[in-house]
């Protein structure tokens, strides 16, 4: 049961992982699936949440990309510095029994992935990994994943590392040559649609990772309700499948501002 009053915990160590992009590990043991998540609090700031990117022995990591305030805050923070935490939540990834899998990230969507890949090759299941990300730059966890003997293939919009395209445009191709059991991908919606519609195109099963403006977490405040299924995405997701997916008129259409205003995807 995760607790939900927030409980300040410090920060062990954080590390680089590319162009805007670190991870904080914090000294707190959880006991948490790849794809779940937890509420990071700044006191005074805000509270939001992240994936849980890295498990060990005595905590987790959260990789976290500075896009906003409160994302450039948590950036700035130092080994020392204590942030408020409570979770985990949320369903997380299952494998079943997959032999073969593919797994698609897009950007800081990689971090749950990773976790699931792991857990994955210590079943025997054989993973192909697309690593997506805008640039070269702003590519995580390359050396993990080399390290873990997925089947790896890097991609970025610009050809500066890897192939040049799309994770999707990637995924299409895998999917043309291999016989694929399962697609689990984690990365910006526009992306994710694009999976969804692949995964329904091809008849392969699939699960995705999708975020929503959370305040609780927990499902009592609904504020992460996506239409017109009313699925709670902190509870009955983040993972959603693909056929879950296509019943969301909203999905990769539009989502919901702190405020609850609608915005369209590619608003900003
Ligand atoms: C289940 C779940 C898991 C999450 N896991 C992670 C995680 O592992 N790592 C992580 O960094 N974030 C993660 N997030 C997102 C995180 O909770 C915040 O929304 C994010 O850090 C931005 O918050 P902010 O207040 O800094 O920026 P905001 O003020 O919310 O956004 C600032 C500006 O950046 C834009 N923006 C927001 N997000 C992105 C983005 N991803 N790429 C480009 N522009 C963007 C906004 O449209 C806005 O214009 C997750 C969200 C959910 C729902």
């Amino acid at each position: 049961m995760a607790n939900e009053i927030p409980e300040m915990v410090a920060i062990t160590k954080v590390v680089d992982e590319a162009e805007g992009i670190k991870t904080l590990f914090l000294r707190k043991k959880i006991d948490a699936k790849p794809g779940q998540f937890v509420m990071v609090w700044i006191p005074g700031m805000d509270e939001k949440p992240f994936a849980v990117g890295y498990l060990n022995s005595d905590g987790f990591g959260v990789t976290v990309a500075a896009v906003g305030p409160f994302s450039t805050k948590l950036c700035s923070m130092q080994a020392g510095d204590r942030v408020g935490f409570r979770g985990p939540y949320g369903n997380g990834f299952t494998l079943r029994n997959e032999q073969r899998v593919v797994m698609a990230g897009g950007g800081y969507g990689v971090a749950s992935l990773t976790l699931l890949a792991e857990q994955a090759k210590e079943r025997g299941i054989d993973v192909v990994f697309i690593n997506g990300a805008r640039t070269k730059d702003r590519m995580i966890y390359e050396r993990r994943l080399h390290k873990l003997g997925a089947r790896l293939i890097m991609t970025t919009d610009d050809g500066s590392h890897g192939v040049k395209g799309k994770t999707t445009d990637v995924l299409l191709d895998v999917l043309a040559k291999e016989k694929i059991d399962k697609v689990f991908a984690c990365g910006p919606e526009l992306m994710l649609k694009k999976v969804v519609e692949i995964c329904a195109e091809k008849g392969v099963a699939g699960d995705i990772s999708i975020e929503r403006y959370m305040k609780c977490g927990f499902g009592l405040c609904g504020h992460c309700c996506v239409d017109p299924a009313g699925i709670r995405v902190c509870v009955e997701g983040p993972v959603i499948s693909v056929q879950t997916a296509q019943q969301l008129t909203e999905f990769g259409t539009y989502h919901r501002l702190k405020s609850s205003r609608k915005e369209k995807f590619g608003a900003h």
